[in-house]
This record gives structure tokens, sequence and C-alpha cells, in this order.
């Protein structure tokens, strides 16, 4: 049997191989610390998963409308309204089955064959095989040194093929939270050659201190009226298996999505949709505790790897740090680095190459506090093994 050759290339992921053997080295036995965690540790909040469960008591569970249950995108058209300080009614809102799906429906209703895609390096690790499945361009665009976006470089980018840009605030892998000139000079680059935005904001609610993320769409009329916003339970609500997020954006791009995923999925999940509404109707109390242990976390996580030597961008957001290693990497690169620490080490942390930019490594802190400090305490062991060359930077 042939695979299509649409498919036959589209890599399951970067980080596979490495996932494997750590799994393979915890099965030996070994005590492996997994910092490559994308997802939080803790549970979805009480009321969710009530909600969950007497759904599934009341026996209707049944296919619910492609574009999700009418009660439900009117409360997410309330929620994307009061986070992001604009309108939103209902009719621009469909529910997907996560947020990547609502991303590739996003794509595949935007995408004609050949269009150039910027984004932002580095990017989240799905981003470019999505673009180019849905027979567009992926167009990586460099950042500053310490991983802000240079929007001059996003205006370089530009060429007579360029129809979007892909933006993510705050920003896996990096955990920067774009400021709001920042966005605006993004914004300002897609009003003069009319791109369209895509815009995930999956980790919208997890920024730290005083630092909030902002969307495209509180700027300005226009840029609401060119950008799609992708969002979701998952990190929010710490509800990643449930597989339930949106897309907010015009109603005629909206309504394709609902109808593409028709064909497609049929609907989303109706368990998990009803698990998602009452989160957002409830407010539960469980997501700004989740949202204060990880800022502890992360103040721990900048203050060790500040001491071990290694520059990382300040993560405002999410829940990683992506610090600096050229100077320790051989010819191999980063996947080589986090195959040689785990191997000596048992410590498991995702390859900067993964995410488009090589030099980097990205630690993940959504897991508990002492197992992050015993992860930290190896990668000083192994750093300290490891004869730095001079500095690149
Ligand atoms: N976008 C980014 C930047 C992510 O990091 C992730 C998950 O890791 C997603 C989208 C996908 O979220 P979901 O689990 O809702 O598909």
């Amino acid at each position: 049997m042939h695979v299509s050759r649409r498919v036959a290339d589209l890599p399951l992921s970067m980080t596979l191989a490495l996932d494997a053997r750590a799994k393979e080295l915890a099965s030996a036995g070994r005590d492996v610390v997994n910092m490559t965690i994308g997802e939080p540790d803790f549970s979805a909040p009480a009321v969710c998963r009530e909600a969950a469960v007497a759904r599934i008591s009341s026996g209707d569970v049944k296919y619910t409308q492609a574009a999700g249950t009418p009660s439900l995108r009117k409360a997410l058209a309330t929620q994307v309204s009061t986070t992001r300080e604009v309108q939103y009614t209902a009719s621009e809102i469909v529910v997907c089955h996560s947020a990547k799906h609502a991303l590739s429906g996003a794509l595949f209703c935007l995408i004609e064959p050949g269009d150039e895609v910027l984004m932002p390096l580095p990017y989240w690790v799905s981003y470019a095989d999505l673009v180019r499945l849905a027979g567009g361009v992926p167009v990586p665009v460099p950042s500053t040194p310490d991983c802000r976006p240079d929007l001059a470089r996003l205006a370089a980018a530009i060429t007579p093929r360029t129809r979007g840009l892909l933006l993510n605030s705050p920003c896996n892998p990096t955990g920067v939270v774009w400021t709001r000139d920042e966005l605006a000079g993004a914004v300002a680059v897609a009003e003069r050659h009319d791109l369209w935005i895509v815009s995930d904001e999956i980790y919208r609610r997890l920024t730290y201190g005083a630092v909030r993320a902002l969307s495209p769409v509180q700027l300005s009329d226009a840029a609401r009226r060119r950008t799609v916003i992708v969002d979701g339970a998952s990190k929010a609500y710490a509800m990643t298996g449930y597989r339930i997020g949106f897309a907010a954006g015009p109603a005629p791009i909206v309504d394709a999505i609902a109808r593409f995923h028709s064909q497609m999925t049929g609907s989303p999940n109706a368990v998990s949709q009803a698990a998602y509404e009452a989160g957002l109707l409830h407010d539960p109390p469980e997501i700004p505790k989740m949202a204060a242990e990880f800022e502890k976390r992360r103040d721990l996580v900048m203050r060790v790897l500040a001491q071990l030597g290694l520059t990382a961008p300040r993560p405002d957001g999410a829940f990683y740090a992506f610090p600096n290693v050229e100077r320790f990497l051989d010819a191999r690169g980063s996947m080589g680095f986090c195959q040689d620490l785990l191997e000596a080490q048992n410590l498991a942390i995702v390859p900067g190459s993964a995410f488009g930019l090589e030099g980097y490594v990205r630690l993940s802190y959504a897991l508990g506090l002492p197992r992050i400090e015993e992860g930290l305490r190896r990668l000083g062991l192994f750093l300290s093994s490891r004869r730095p060359t001079a500095s690149k930077r």
C-alpha cells in the first residue's frame, strides 16, 4: 500500500526518539527526570471533571453541531469578549477538538498552494508541518538574540507570496510574552501587506507577575478583522486529554472551519464541551493557584540557570525555559547535547532544533519543585563535565 506524498514525509515528532529512549531508561530502572513535558502536572478543575461525569451519566452523549454546542459557543464568546476587551458573538466562535485542531482548521481554510506564512523563531514544533500540509510554505523569521520578535526582519521577510503571519504569545518554547509595541509592530506589517494573522493564545491565561498577554485583536478593529485567535482548555484548565479548544475570528472564516471540520471530524466531543463550559461559567479557583505555582517554579529555574552561567529569555508566561547552550554543543548540535545529557545524567529535555532554532534547549517546569531541583542539579553536573567552546554569541 502506498502512503500519499502529502503525508509520506510528515514526521511524527522530532523528539520522539528522545522520548522513547527516556522511557526505555526508566523501564530499565533508571531514575529519569523528565523535563520535556508539554502539559500542566495538575488535574482539571473539579467543576470540569464533575460536569464531564454528569454529562456521561445523563446518557446525552450524542453528536453536537459541527461548530460546537450553542451554549459553549456563547460562553466562549463572552469569555473572549471579556479577556480580549473586544466584543465577539457566538457566530464568531468555532469549537474544535483542541487548539491544534483549531490551528490546523484555520490554516487549511486560509492557505492557498504556495502561500508563504511567516513564523517568528523559535516556533512551536507543529507550525511548519501544518503549514506545509495545508500546501503553504513556512518562512521562519529570525528573532533578536534574546528571542524577542525582530520587526525589521519580519518586514524584510515579506515577498509577493507572503499571505499570513503565525504568532504565539506567550511563546512555546521561550515563555516570552510580546509587549504591546512588539505586537503593534507585527500588526502594522500585516496591515501594510494585507496578511491574515493566526494568533495562538493557548498560554494566554498563564502569565506571571504583572505581565498580561495581549491579542492582536485588542490593538484595532482592522487587526481584529484579519485575525483568527486559537485557544482552548488544554493549558489554562489543565485539560490536555479532554481535547477541546476553539478558534475565534470573522464569521466567514469561522464558518469555513466548521464546514471543514464537519467533513473531517463531525463534531467536537460532547463530554469535553460540557466540561469546558463548566470551567468557563464557574471560573475555578484551581486556575490562579496553578499559575502561582508555575510562577514559583519559573523563579527557581531562572535563578539556577543564572547560577549555571546560562542565559535564557525571561519566561513571563507558559511553563518553559529556553537557555542558550551554544558553547556546549558539538557538531551534533542541540539534539546531540540532549542525547548525551539523557545518557549521562538521566535528564530528558528538548533540543532547540525541534523549534527551528539551534543553540538552545527547552526545559519544562511542569513538574514538582523537588524534581525540578534535581533536574537542574543534573544539568549542572553535565555542563561541568562538558568543556565549553569559545562563546559564539
Ligand atoms: N499551541 C502551542 C503553542 C502549544 O504549545 C500547544 C501544545 O503544546 C498547542 C498549540 C496545542 O494545544 P492542544 O493540546 O489544545 O491541541
